[in-house]
């Protein structure tokens, strides 16, 4: 009996006698309340051969099964699939999808019988892309956004705004796009790939929304505030402290340029970006950066002087937490919680961390451990844990990628709940999610090769149960898999993992 290979590893699996078998690729049909998700599943098996009439794949809804979970059970006559909401159904059709693209280069497909039972270990199964350093096309964006949802992962965190690039059409502040997002440079400069302009339009954006819905993606938008803001000022030199000149930077690392902590007008800009956001998103989360922040400028100006003063804070860092504060309230307004680096934990007695922000821990799992015993819910994304994508895949010159090294090993075994954790506090971990911060990368199949298939092994980790996780399984799994990725045309990285 051949394996199935499928990733990640569902809950169960159960091998019976006997393959489902058929000339052409099965298509699905069943109860009407998954037509959105047969639709979406037929086009996607149809991209990869004919179609069969016959060969019948058959949904049904059981609504006493866990929200995002789904049953498969497959015999020589017939595919069988229930699931209670459109999630769990679309997650089944995808791990079906998986099956059929195996088989398909033949134009036949051949499925041993079995019986699956799965479901999420976690509710945030997320992926960061950075558009601010690289500009990537909304085609790229959704062919990535489809073969995350082949892996079952469901939230697509956008980092739309940097110092290098702002890029958010906003109606009150038109010079963001005009300036900000260098939408004149050209795009690829073959001997610097610094030079990379472009925003996306509102109809872009909401057509992207739609596209991910419908494969159970939720897309959380990030506008990074106050720091990593030389965008913004360039646009509006106003809203800094110094009033400029200011430019939307070609180079990468922090700087020292941030929004003034003194001047109200930056929260006129935040109260204009949050109602964009509103109009365009229906996730409930809005993320707002807060990631390094320096503070070279708020000890001297003196607007920001006088706003410490005002707020009776003691240092400028106090001051972020002031800001921050404002922040989540402007967004509580349109009924958004925050979402923050780990950064924001560095609050004020004053001023401390509203509970209701979400904490994002990136340098390492130390500020999500302590975010969730103060009671926060908390997504792990650590850099030292393999999450960082823009990382090698190994120390080896020849290989892209910078500032440090995540190999497949390390984000297979990054466990998003410590084990030291209560229950309680191991409750408020949603999950986790990778980043790739794209200073290096500058062109989508880059990006392809320094994500797949570390989002393979990311997407066992958040989904697949402990007990089920095995990684010398991954591996034998993983060739059979990488075929898939590569009969849909996705770059990967095919070296040693560890
Ligand atoms: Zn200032």
């Amino acid at each position: 009996m051949s394996e199935l290979n499928l990733i990640p590893q569902p809950v169960s699996i159960h091998y019976k006698d006997g393959y489902f078998q058929c000339a052409e690729c099965p298509s699905a049909n069943g109860d009407t309340v998954f037509k959105n998700e047969i639709a979406v599943f037929n086009e996607q098996i149809a991209a990869l051969g004919r179609l069969s009439a016959s060969a019948l794949i058959e949904c049904r809804q059981d609504t006493g099964l866990a929200p995002e979970a789904y049953r498969l059970s497959i015999t020589p006559q017939k595919i069988a699939l229930t699931a209670a909401t459109g999630t769990g159904a679309y997650h089944g059709l995808q791990s079906l999808r998986q099956l059929i693209l195996l088989g398909a280069d033949t134009g036949a497909v051949s499925i041993p019988c079995v019986d699956i039972d799965d479901a999420p270990r976690f509710l945030w199964r997320g992926f960061m892309l950075d558009t601010s350093r690289y500009f990537y096309s909304i085609d790229f964006t959704k062919k990535l956004i489809d073969t995350l949802s082949l892996h079952h992962i469901n939230r697509f965190h956008w980092h739309l705004t940097d110092d290098q690039g702002w890029r958010l059409p906003v109606k009150e502040y038109p010079l963001l796009t005009e300036i900000g997002s260098r939408k004149l440079s050209v795009r690829h400069q073959p001997r610097d790939a610094r030079y990379i302009g472009g925003f996306y339009t509102e109809d872009e954006i909401r057509d992207l929304v739609a596209y991910a819905a419908t494969r159970h993606i939720e897309i959380v938008p990030e506008v990074d505030l106050p720091g990593h803001a030389n965008a913004i000022l360039a646009a509006y030199p106003g809203l800094g402290c110094s009033g400029g000149p200011y430019r939307v930077e070609d180079r990468f690392g922090i700087f020292e340029e941030v929004l003034c902590a003194g001047n109200d007008d930056i929260f006129d800009l935040g109260d204009a970006v949050f109602n964009t956001l509103a109009s365009l998103f229906p996730s409930k989360y809005v993320h707002i950066g807060g990631d390094e922040v320096l503070y070279n400028h708020w000890q001297k100006c003196p607007k920001c002087q006088r706003r410490l003063a005002e707020t009776s804070l003691k240092s400028p860092r106090e001051l972020q937490s002031w800001i921050t504060v404002q922040l989540v309230q402007m967004l509580a307004k349109h009924g958004k919680i925050a979402i923050g680096w780990d950064e924001v934990l560095e609050d004020s007695p004053q001023y401390p961390l509203p509970k209701e922000v979400v904490v994002m821990s990136w340098r390492g799992t130390k500020g999500g451990i302590e975010a969730s015993r103060l009671g926060h819910d908390v997504i792990m994304t650590p850099n030292s844990e393999g999450c960082y994508f823009d990382y090698k895949y190994r120390k080896d010159p020849e290989e892209p990628g910078q500032l440090g090294v995540s190999t497949i090993h390390q984000v297979y075994h990054m466990n998003p709940v410590n084990p030291d954790m209560p229950a309680d506090v191991a409750a408020r971990v949603l999950g986790g999610q990778a980043n790739l911060w794209s200073e290096l990368i500058y062109a989508g199949k880059i990006a392809e090769y320094m994500i797949f298939p570390r989002l393979c092994a990311l997407a066992e980790t958040v989904w697949t149960p402990s007990a089920a996780k095995d990684f010398d399984s991954f591996t034998r799994r993983l060739p059979a898999h990488q075929q898939r990725l590569e009969r849909l045309g996705v770059l990967q990285y095919r070296g040693p993992m560890y």
